[in-house]
């Protein structure tokens, strides 16, 4: 069963939890407890597929899906149509210690495919069990990816709507191209003046304003989550931490039990998270590295138990790290003081009134047992770009060379010399003109998108990604603007209620 984190709702199914995508009355679903798998299964992992490790542990987490309702969804969404690599996340190995585990090779070019793919499959048969016979619209606040990774699991989804709010002038062309692209007859796309937080936020009050649901409830309509917030999009992430570790036990590369650690480029926290439900479920992991840009709220957090979101939104090159308010963590606060909902509760209520909240000695300690936080600046982002380049004829996206300097700070800093994985969250390709300028010195002026990538293709060597070709001569689907106070009244318009 699934149980709020803030103590405030009664105990839910996997269906329930999915369907409703955060919990009516604030707080967020996690499970009431977390499956531990023994080391023999964790071993035996490196002779499974990707589809098996997959249907293993969603078995553990969704009782109330059947073995064959499971292996449907996993097969609907892990196939070489979705993703153009047989094994979907493909380990390269940069040196002796550190590998790039590619997470961006599903239809829309980032990591946010790896659960997307398979959420719709999931949320279509909550609903069923659920016997919900209203029309279901998804509400997504996106920094960019998540908008499109989106629209392309649910499009022409029967019974499902889904409405995209993103920062407008706030993605990458190609980010926003992919999105005002999207064909399907059920997809809705609106660009808001202001930045992710302001978009999240709005979708946030959105969620739990009981007026507003109860009007749209009288027009047989329902409210679900697309957002990372919700269960379906973080426990499909838990797989490939798992799928990680085998691929490097299978190699020889590490030995049994052996520890290591995860650098991850963070922005709200379910990447990250989904590999600590891993590593709670019986992982060997040394340490989470957690990496920020510029935006380093959740850096400061781990070095000083404050979290504190009064500070400048930074637009960065990383656009889709640019978070001050990283929802997830939520969860992983509600786990590591062994769920006590009434500490997360007056944190939250911290954050939203006064800024920022602060942890105790006891809380932060434990945090910093298992999670190691350091961030990059804009400079030094683009630098590494350029030399992991130069050394390893590897081409880092913008996201990853940020996880990738954190890495490099946190081993001058310990010593440490554990294997580790890095989540490589984007393909280069999306995030081309900071990768190009980083590569070739120069800012691109006069250059259309179409040839940016195709420069990029000759200098990296690396083919166009499938999900990016073509994008120029698709017609824009999606045109609607508005002011983050218009939001409920856009999506009034969108769904066709007076
Ligand atoms: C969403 C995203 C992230 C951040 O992931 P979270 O789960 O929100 O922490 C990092 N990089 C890219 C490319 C992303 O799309």
């Amino acid at each position: 069963m699934y149980i709020s984190t803030r103590s405030n709702y009664n105990k839910v199914t996997a269906a329930e939890a999915i369907k409703l995508g955060m919990v009516p009355t604030g707080g967020l679903f996690v499970p009431e407890n977390i499956p531990v798998l023994s080391a023999e299964k964790i071993k035996n992992f490196k002779d499974k597929s990707y589809n098996d490790i997959a249907q293993e542990i969603f078995s553990l987490y969704l009782h109330d899906y059947t073995q064959s309702e499971i292996k449907e969804c996993v097969s609907k969404a892990y196939n070489t149509t979705n993703f153009d690599d047989v094994s979907f996340t493909p380990l390269v190995k940069l040196n002796d210690h550190t590998y790039i585990m590619e997470l961006w090779h599903g239809p829309t070019a980032a990591f946010k495919d790896m659960a997307l793919q398979i959420l719709p499959h999931f949320l279509s048969l909550a609903i069923k069990k659920t016997g919900v016979e209203n029309e279901v619209v998804i509400l997504v606040a996106t920094s960019g990816d998540t908008g499109k990774a989106a629209l392309e699991g649910f499009k022409d989804v029967p019974g499902i709507r889904i409405i995209t709010f993103y920062p407008y002038k706030g993605v990458s062309k190609i980010q926003e191209l992919q999105m005002n692209t999207t064909e399907g007859e059920n997809t809705y796309v609106v660009g808001v003046h202001g930045n992710f937080d302001d978009c999240q936020t709005t979708v946030k009050e959105i969620f739990s304003n009981e007026e507003f649901k109860q009007m749209l409830l009288e027009n047989g309509i329902e409210l679900s989550s697309a957002n990372s917030i919700n269960w379906g999009r973080l426990l499909p992430q838990i797989i490939y931490y798992f799928a990680s570790y085998s691929e490097l036990l299978k190699k020889g590369d590490i030995k049994e039990g052996e520890k290591v650690n995860f650098v991850v480029p963070t922005g709200n926290f379910g990447n990250i998270l989904a590999g600590w439900y891993a590593h709670k479920m019986g992982l060997p992991v040394n340490k989470f590295i957690c990496a920020s840009n510029e935006n380093k709220v959740l850096t400061d957090f781990f070095q000083t138990g404050k979290y504190d979101k009064r500070r400048e939104f930074k637009k960065t090159n990383s656009p889709s790290m640019d978070i001050l308010v990283s929802s997830n963590l939520e969860r992983f606060l509600y786990e590591i003081t062994d769920h006590d909902g009434d500490k997360i509760n007056n944190w939250m209520n911290d954050l939203n009134n006064q800024g920022y909240f602060e942890v105790d000695e006891d809380t932060k300690r434990k945090i910093q047992q298992i999670m190691y936080g350091n961030f990059t600046n804009e400079e030094q982002t683009k630098n590494v770009i350029k030399e992991t380049f130069e050394n390893y004829k590897y081409t880092l996206d913008t996201h990853t060379a940020v996880a990738l300097k954190v890495y490099d700070n946190y081993i001058k800093e310990t010593k440490d010399k554990s294997k580790t994985i890095i989540d490589s969250t984007a393909s280069p390709f999306k995030f081309n003109e900071a990768v190009l300028e980083a590569l070739t010195n120069k800012t691109r002026i006069n250059q259309s998108e179409y040839e940016s990538l195709d420069q990029l293709s000759k200098i990296s060597g690396l083919n166009l990604h499938f999900g990016l070709k073509d994008l120029d001569k698709k017609p824009i689907l999606h045109k609607k603007v508005c002011k983050k106070e218009e939001i409920p009244s856009i999506i009034k318009d969108i769904l066709n209620i007076k």
